[in-house]
């Protein structure tokens, strides 16, 4: 595996980045991650970095992006926080990767068991934590309304799907630049649902 550099970035299209973390998650399922020689990347990407992706994904110590998509120093933009929420510093952080620095892909990676989620669910108090699931909570009386009958296992698994979708409404219409880049093709924001016992994510092809 080649590290970017801004040539090959370039020939990366936005479905070709989704299509390269899925490539980079079935290594890892199958447990054939490519052998990187990771000094060497480190040492090629010291000069400059051209990632083909940006990860918003948990703070979870289960769900590492690099990891988990088996991808090597210059690769993606790994952004993480509990909840996968967004905020005004990941919607820069993302504009920065894309617009500034030449990604292809956003992808909003929720996960399932996630502590953030249940926190929501449950309203837990802690401190500075209620900006993490206030946004987490936002979603959760649509869901009541649509299925009123839930056990909490249930909401807390439809909303990681939809806390994920709501990630990805927020990338959109709180940054103008990601919109329009979206709207030009230049780049391509979609979700998925990383499950912690297989290893595997679930990618949501249809942008919301
Ligand atoms: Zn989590």
């Amino acid at each position: 595996m080649k590290t970017l550099t801004k040539n090959l970035q370039d020939q990366i299209s936005p479905l070709q980045g989704i299509e390269l973390l899925k490539a980079g998650n079935e290594r890892f399922v199958n447990n054939l991650k490519f052998n990187r020689n990771l000094l060497q990347q480190a040492n090629e990407t010291s000069d400059g970095q051209h990632p083909f992706a940006v990860i918003i994904s948990c703070m979870d110590s289960r769900t590492s992006a690099e990891i988990v998509f088996d991808q090597g120093l210059g690769d993606i933009f790994s952004i993480r926080i509990a909840g996968n929420v967004i905020n005004e510093d990941i919607i820069g952080s993302a504009e920065f990767g894309c617009k500034a620095v030449g990604a292809k892909v956003i992808l909003v990676l929720g996960h399932t068991n996630c502590g953030a989620i249940k926190g929501a669910v449950k309203n837990v108090e802690l401190g500075h934590l209620h900006f993490i699931t206030h946004k987490i909570q936002r979603c959760l009386p649509r869901i009541k309304q649509e299925h009123p009958h839930l056990h909490e296992d249930e909401l807390c698994q439809k909303a990681t799907k939809e806390n994920v979708l709501q990630g990805i409404i927020d990338l959109k219409y709180k940054s103008t630049i990601l919109a329009d880049m979206v709207y030009k093709g230049e780049i391509t924001i979609v979700g998925g649902i990383y499950d912690l016992s297989s290893g595997l994510v679930e990618f949501f092809e249809a942008e919301t």
